[in-house]
C-alpha cells in the first residue's frame, strides 16, 4: 500500500507542564488522539486527505477544549466570529470562509466553498447565506459559549488588549490538520475562533491561503498556529512550500527556517504542522509547546503537547 499520513495541531504557545493538571492534560490528549484516529482510519479507506482533513478538524471543532467552533474564543463584543480554511494539494484548489458565526462546523463551510462555489474565500453574511444553501449546520449562540472563554475575555474587554488563547492555564487553541493521501495528494486545513477581545471583523492567518494553511503536492501541506499577524506579514505556510520548491529545502529545514527563524525575527509565536509528499511530518514550534497528534503508515501514533 502506498503510504499515508496525518498531522494534527491544536494550538501553540506557553503550554508548561508545570501548569497543566494530569487530567487536563489526558483530556487534550483523548480529543487529539481521536481526531487522529477518525482522519487516520478515513485514509486508510482509501479517502482523500481532503477528507481526512476536514474530518479531524471536526472533532476538534466539536470539542469545548479548543478555539475553534464549539469553545470559540470572544470579540471585544462578546460575540463569536469563526475563520477556516482548506487546500488540496493536487489542483491547488482552496476554500475559505471568515467571520463566521453560528457555523457547527467552518471547515466543511470552506470546503463547500472550494467544491461548490466558484469563490475561494467568502466573509460574513455573504458566507452564512451560502452556508445556509449548502444545507451547513447551525447552532444557537449558547452552543459556542464556554465559560472559561468567557472568563477570559471579561478579563480584558474594556483594554485594547487582544489575547492569544495561548498562554499558561488558558484553553488552547486553534486547530488544524494536514494529510497524504493514499493517491499521493496532499491537503491541509485549518480552523480558529481567533483571537480573545480581537476587534470585530479581524481577520487573522487561519483563512488566509498561504499565509495559516497551503497545500502543494510539489512540495507539502502545512496548518499554522499562532500570532495571525505575524503568520500574515510572513506568508508563512507558502514560504515553506517555496523554500522546498525553488531552494530544495527538506520539509524540516524548511519549517525550522519560518517558525525559528524568520517568524521569530518578527516577534512571532507559534508552530505548524506540515507533511511532504513523502508522508514526512514536521512539527515545528517557536513556544513553550503545542498540542499536536501524527501517525504514518507503519509507525505508532504520537500525541505530544509539550518541548522534548
Ligand atoms: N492564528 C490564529 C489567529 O490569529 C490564532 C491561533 O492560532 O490561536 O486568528
Amino acid at each position: 500500500m502506498n503510504k499515508i499520513a496525518i498531522a494534527l495541531h491544536g494550538g501553540a504557545g506557553t503550554i508548561l507542564k508545570k501548569r497543566i493538571t494530569p487530567a487536563k492534560e489526558a483530556a487534550y490528549k483523548k480529543v487529539l488522539k481521536h481526531a487522529l484516529d477518525v482522519g487516520y482510519a478515513a485514509l486508510e479507506q482509501n479517502k482523500t486527505a481532503v477528507e481526512a482533513v476536514e474530518l479531524s478538524i471536526i472533532e476538534m471543532e466539536n470539542s469545548p477544549l479548543f478555539n475553534a467552533g464549539k469553545g470559540s474564543v470572544f470579540t471585544n463584543k462578546g460575540t463569536h466570529e469563526m475563520d477556516a480554511s482548506i487546500m488540496e494539494g493536487k489542483t491547488l484548489n482552496a476554500g475559505a470562509a471568515t467571520l463566521l458565526h453560528n457555523i457547527k462546523n467552518p471547515v466543511s463551510l470552506a470546503r463547500l466553498i472550494m467544491e461548490k462555489s466558484e469563490h475561494v474565500m467568502l466573509a460574513g453574511e455573504g458566507a452564512m447565506e451560502f452556508a445556509k444553501k449548502m444545507k451547513c449546520k447551525f447552532e444557537p449562540d449558547r452552543y459556542f459559549y464556554d465559560e472559561f472563554r468567557y472568563q477570559q475575555w471579561i478579563k480584558i474587554k474594556d483594554s485594547e488588549k487582544v489575547q492569544l488563547d495561548h498562554s499558561v492555564n488558558k484553553k488552547i487553541g486553534t486547530t488544524g490538520a494536514v494529510a497524504l493521501d493514499v493517491y499521493g495528494n496532499l491537503a491541509a486545513g485549518t480552523s480558529t475562533g481567533g483571537v480573545t477581545n480581537k476587534k470585530t471583523g479581524r481577520i487573522g492567518d487561519s483563512p488566509i491561503i498561504g499565509s495559516g494553511t497551503y497545500a502543494n503536492n510539489k512540495s507539502c501541506a502545512i496548518s499554522c498556529t499562532g500570532n495571525g499577524e505575524f503568520f500574515i506579514r510572513s506568508v508563512a505556510a507558502y514560504d515553506i512550500s517555496c523554500l522546498m520548491e525553488y531552494k530544495g529545502m527538506s520539509l524540516n529545514d524548511a519549517c525550522h527556517e519560518v517558525i525559528n527563524n524568520k517568524l521569530l525575527k518578527l516577534g512571532g509565536e507559534g508552530g505548524l504542522v506540515g507533511i511532504d509528499a513523502n508522508g514526512n511530518i514536521a512539527v515545528s514550534f517557536n513556544s513553550e509547546g503545542m498540542y499536536r497528534a501524527y501517525k504514518q503508515s507503519g509507525k505508532s501514533a504520537v500525541t505530544a503537547i509539550y518541548k522534548e
